[in-house]
């Protein structure tokens, strides 16, 4: 099993370590030492990365990149994913091991945000937290109540980012589950272990964890949380810490500055002024339509006027390469209210489509019509007695598909 250096601190950095065993992996080689400082993902926490380089090399250290890091959960070995020809490494071979500590630094943060954070949570309201999440971006702990409210997520987020203020020591300790349960450990995991490794926050919180957490509360800098999400197990709550949370801030204020100065005002004002927008834009939609209809009105009576009569019947056939589907079914319907009539009519633009109707009452058959239409057209269509509709492949198409509707019509 690989001595997990990580377990007793969390800042060493680098290491000299054997390397035990190399296996093929998809992507390069599969190594396992003897010792290691890398962290395997486990428990809600990503993994580390860095870089193995090899001892005693006469042409100098090669630098090989450890991509991903996992555990066997049989062995208990940490395996390293290294991207490289099977012969870069073999057993017996003395590596000297480099964690990546910017990743390092950050996952520290978010995972001791995290204790803090359920702390936090638990002393002011009870709510236990059954699950953690770190992403790349974001992470999430899911809280085991129906709902929060944002009072209570400012509370949690201002008592957590007080004890980070308050600087408290964080310490690695270790106790059997016997003595854990007379301790107050918050959550005593269900695997049966000889020792428990405990990560105790000063007078606040002390939990079963095997994570890399920082020395003191200070380093993780600072908590923001975000949006709450209802879920099975409970409500998702997403937070960030140290410098994620800084740098999520920041994206926030360069978003919310730019919808600012689209509407020339103060941040704070930008949710009024979408609000304003919004209605403005629906009383403009509003009066547009009033717009169409009246135009449409008036077509239907001049198409009406100057169509042709056949039998009683008058025949509109027109096509509009500037209007919509919407225009010209209610044109279709004043046309066909305004006198006994049949109306062909047909549209281009990004939706080029067709529209046969006729008055209530006319022998027609409007829907075996289009249907009729479409099948030659290669498109789709359908509708009843008085009333079809259907898709033309391009605007030139629908016009002379009208003409050809036409002669139907007539006959
Ligand atoms: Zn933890």
């Amino acid at each position: 099993m690989t001595d997990r250096l990580y377990y007793t601190d969390s800042f060493l950095h680098e290491f000299e370590a054997r390397v035990l065993a190399t296996v093929d992996a998809a992507e390069g080689i599969s190594v396992t030492l003897d010792r290691s400082a890398f962290y395997p993902t486990s428990g809600g926490q990503v993994f580390d990365t860095g870089w193995l380089e090899v001892v005693g090399d006469a042409s100098g250290p090669a630098r090989l990149r450890v991509q991903d890091v996992t555990e066997d959960e049989q062995t208990g070995d940490v395996l390293h994913l290294i991207e490289c020809e099977s012969s870069a490494l073999k057993a017996g071979d003395v590596v000297r091991g480099l964690i990546d500590a910017d990743r390092r630094r950050d996952h520290m943060q978010q995972h001791s945000g995290q204790h803090v954070l359920s702390a936090a949570f638990e002393k002011l309201y009870d709510m236990a937290t059954v699950s953690f999440h770190m992403g790349d971006e974001r992470c999430t702990i899911d809280l085991a109540t129906e709902s929060v409210s944002p009072k209570q997520l400012r509370a949690a987020e201002r008592l957590a980012n007080e004890v980070i203020a308050e600087d408290r020591p964080v310490e690695i300790r270790f106790a059997t589950p016997e003595e854990a349960r007379t301790m107050g450990v918050r959550k005593i995991p269900p695997a049966e272990r000889e020792k428990l490794r405990l990560i105790d926050i000063h007078d606040f919180d002390l939990n079963a964890c095997g994570g890399t957490h920082v020395g003191s509360t200070g380093q993780i800098g600072s908590i923001l949380l975000r949006k709450t999400e209802k879920v099975k197990q409970g409500v998702r709550v997403e937070f960030v810490c140290g410098l994620r949370a800084v740098g999520t801030a920041r994206r926030d204020f360069e978003a919310l500055t730019e919808g600012a100065t689209l509407f020339s005002t103060h941040i704070w004002e930008v949710p009024q002024q979408i609000r304003k927008a919004q209605e403005e834009m629906r009383a403009a939609q509003k009066a547009q339509h009033k717009l169409l209809e009246e135009v449409a009105e008036l077509q239907g009576v001049s198409l009406l006027q100057s169509a042709e009569e056949r039998g009683g019947q008058k025949l509109v056939v027109q096509y509009f390469s500037d209007r919509d589907l919407n225009f010209i079914k209610m044109l279709a319907q004043k046309v066909t209210k305004a006198g006994q009539a049949v109306a062909l009519l047909a549209c281009g633009g990004a939706q080029p489509s067709l529209v046969f109707a006729q008055t209530s009452g006319l022998p027609g058959d409007m829907g075996g019509l289009m249907k009729q239409t479409v099948q030659a057209l290669g498109t789709r269509g359908g509708g009843n007695r008085d009333m079809a509709q259907g898709g033309a492949p391009d605007g030139d198409r629908a016009e002379s598909a009208i003409a050809d509707a036409a002669k139907l019509v007539a006959q």
